[in-house]
C-alpha cells in the first residue's frame, strides 16, 4: 500500500536507503530445479525476498467441469508463509493473495501455448518464504522460469519488476520500506521476446510524465531480469551436461609383460647330395 510520500527515502545525490541508485535492481539470483517432485521449479532471491515457484502439470483437472475444452487452465496459488514477514501473517488465504494469484495466472496465460493441452490444468505454486516488497513481481519472474523448466511451451519468458514513486522521484524495484512509505507503485510483467506487457497495475497517483518514466524504467529493469532468467536456465543444462558426461579416465598403467622370447625356428635345409663327379678315364691316366 502506498504511503503519503513524506518519509525521506532518497537523498540529494539520488541514493536510496539501501544504497541503490534510482534505476538499480536489487541483487537477484535464480536457481532452477529446486523441487525434485515438481515438473519444473525455481527459487528466486531478490534483495531479501526468497520465493519458490513449483509447476505441476499439465495434468487432469478436478472437478472436471472446470476444464476448458480448447486449452489448459493455468492455476496459480500465491501464498505468503506465516513467518515470511515481521508480523506473523494469518495462514488463511487473504484477498490480496487471491488477487495476486489471479493476476499472475492471467499474465502467464498470455505466453503459455495453452491450446496444446486442452482439458488439463497447469498448477503453479508460489510460496513466499521471506518477504521484502515486490513479492508479486518476483513470484511472476520465478513462475515463468519454473514453467520453462517444466518444458511447457511458451512464446517467451515474462520478467516482472515494479517501478514506483519515492519523494516524487521515479525509482526501480521498490523494497519493503519504499513500498510501504513511498507514494506510488507500478508492477509490470513484460515479455522481452514479444515486446508485450502482460501485467500492469498501479497504486498511487502519478503524473503522465511520472507514469511514462516509471513504465520505461520498469521495462529496462525487466530486460535486465530476463538476462538473469536465461542464464539460470542455461546453467541448468550446463550442470546436466557436466553430470552426464563421464570424464575420460586416465588410462591405468598396464602391467609390464616381458616379451616372450620365441625361439626362431631352425630350418634345417638339407643340402641335396650332389654326386661327386666320377673321374674320367683321362684323369685316371694323368694320375698314373
Ligand atoms: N506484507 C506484510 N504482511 C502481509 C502482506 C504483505 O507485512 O500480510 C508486506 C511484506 O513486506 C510484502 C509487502 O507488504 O513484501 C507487500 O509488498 P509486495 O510488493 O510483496 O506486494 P504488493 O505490494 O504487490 O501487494
Amino acid at each position: 500500500m502506498a504511503g503519503d510520500g513524506t518519509v525521506k527515502l532518497i537523498d540529494e545525490k539520488g541514493i536510496r536507503l539501501d544504497g541503490r541508485k534510482a534505476d538499480e535492481l536489487r541483487p537477484v539470483s535464480i536457481k532452477i530445479g529446486v523441487i525434485k517432485n515438481a515438473n519444473g521449479s525455481a527459487e528466486i532471491r531478490m534483495g531479501k525476498n526468497i520465493i519458490i515457484a513449483a509447476v505441476y502439470g499439465p495434468r487432469e483437472l478436478h472437478p472436471k467441469h472446470r476444464a476448458l475444452a480448447d486449452r489448459a487452465l493455468i492455476q496459480c496459488f500465491y501464498r505468503m508463509s506465516t513467518f515470511s514477514v515481521n508480523d506473523r501473517k494469518s495462514p488463511a488465504p487473504s484477498r490480496r493473495e487471491k488477487e495476486i494469484s489471479m493476476v499472475i495466472s492471467n499474465s502467464l496465460s498470455s505466453v503459455v501455448l495453452t491450446e496444446k493441452y486442452p482439458r488439463t490444468t497447469i498448477d503453479v505454486y508460489l510460496q513466499v518464504l521471506q518477504a521484502d516488497g515486490g513479492t508479486r513481481t518476483a513470484s511472476l519472474t520465478a513462475a515463468s522460469v519454473a514453467l520453462a523448466d517444466a518444458g511447457i511451451p511458451m512464446k517467451g519468458l515474462i520478467a516482472s519488476v515494479a517501478a514506483g514513486l519515492i519523494n516524487d522521484q521515479v525509482v526501480l524495484d521498490l523494497f519493503d520500506i519504499e513500498d510501504q512509505k513511498g507514494s506510488g507503485d507500478l508492477p509490470l510483467g513484460y515479455c522481452p521476446v514479444l515486446d508485450e506487457i502482460s501485467l500492469l497495475q498501479l497504486d498511487g497517483v502519478f503524473t503522465v510524465k511520472q507514469f511514462e518514466d516509471s513504465l520505461n524504467i520498469a521495462i529496462k529493469g525487466a530486460k535486465d531480469l530476463y538476462e538473469i532468467q536465461r542464464d539460470a536456465l542455461k546453467q541448468k543444462y550446463t550442470d546436466i551436461r557436466a553430470e552426464v558426461e563421464v570424464p575420460e579416465k586416465p588410462k591405468a598403467e598396464e602391467p609390464k609383460v616381458e616379451p616372450k622370447v620365441v625361439p626362431k625356428p631352425v630350418l634345417k635345409v638339407e643340402k641335396p647330395k650332389t654326386e661327386e663327379p666320377k673321374p674320367s678315364e683321362d684323369d685316371k691316366r694323368e694320375v698314373e
